[in-house]
């Protein structure tokens, strides 16, 4: 069956045909089917998901799952939050995960507090009136590092520090961040739903 994400982001889009594989779900990209971006207006994670996933799923009249993910930095009230793929610009910067990064890193510059959450909500629906969304939600806390450290994954993977690995999620193969991601956690929650009530 064939599940369309309504993101155009390769990174994502690998790690989570990894993780519905066991479904019977092939995800397809919505650029794939010629699909245009949705608006991202809100300033919740599931809103703008839901957004996304209600745009692709009427455009092509399949059903379709929108992922919106950030990351919610505690010394910034929870911001960048829904911000978090443009958050280089507001520094002048042009978009882009190599610009968020050091964005990031300078505006931490002075500050201890580094405790910080990657955040990942997925929402799916059968079809674009779907009265009754499928939610889910997964976070991973770690610190925030004072330079990049490794060279995998995207975003701000390589100044995400997980005290429990001694690593970064750069440094770790995708199969184990998958295991351990925000992604990963909401995916397993988001089959779980899946299993249960579409099935
Ligand atoms: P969006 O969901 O495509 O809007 O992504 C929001 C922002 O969060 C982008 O800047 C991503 O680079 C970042 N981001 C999302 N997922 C991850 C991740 O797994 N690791 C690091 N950064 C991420």
């Amino acid at each position: 069956m064939k599940l369309v994400l309504a993101s155009n982001n390769p990174g994502k889009l690998a790690e989570l045909q990894q993780l519905f594989a066991p479904l019977g779900y092939a995800l397809v990209r919505q650029s794939e089917l010629g699909v245009g971006e949705a608006e991202e207006p809100f300033r919740t994670f599931v809103e703008n998901a839901l957004a996304k996933a209600r745009h692709v799923s009427a455009a092509i009249g399949l059903p379709a799952m929108g992922d919106d993910a950030g990351l919610c930095v505690d010394a910034f009230n929870g911001l960048p939050g829904v911000d978090t793929a443009f958050y280089a610009m507001q520094f002048g910067y042009e978009k882009g995960d190599a610009n968020n990064v050091r964005a990031l890193l300078e505006q931490m510059a002075g500050i201890d507090q580094r405790r910080a959450a990657l955040v990942s909500t997925l929402v799916a629906v059968r079809s674009a009136e779907d009265p009754e969304p499928l939610i889910a939600s997964g976070r991973v806390v770690g610190e925030i590092t004072r330079q990049p450290i490794g060279d995998n994954g995207f975003g701000f993977d390589p100044v995400m520090w997980l005290p429990e690995f001694g690593k970064t999620f750069a440094q770790l193969t995708p199969e184990v961040k998958n295991a351990h991601s925000h992604r990963g956690k909401a995916a397993r929650a988001m089959l779980e739903l899946m299993r249960e009530r579409w099935l």
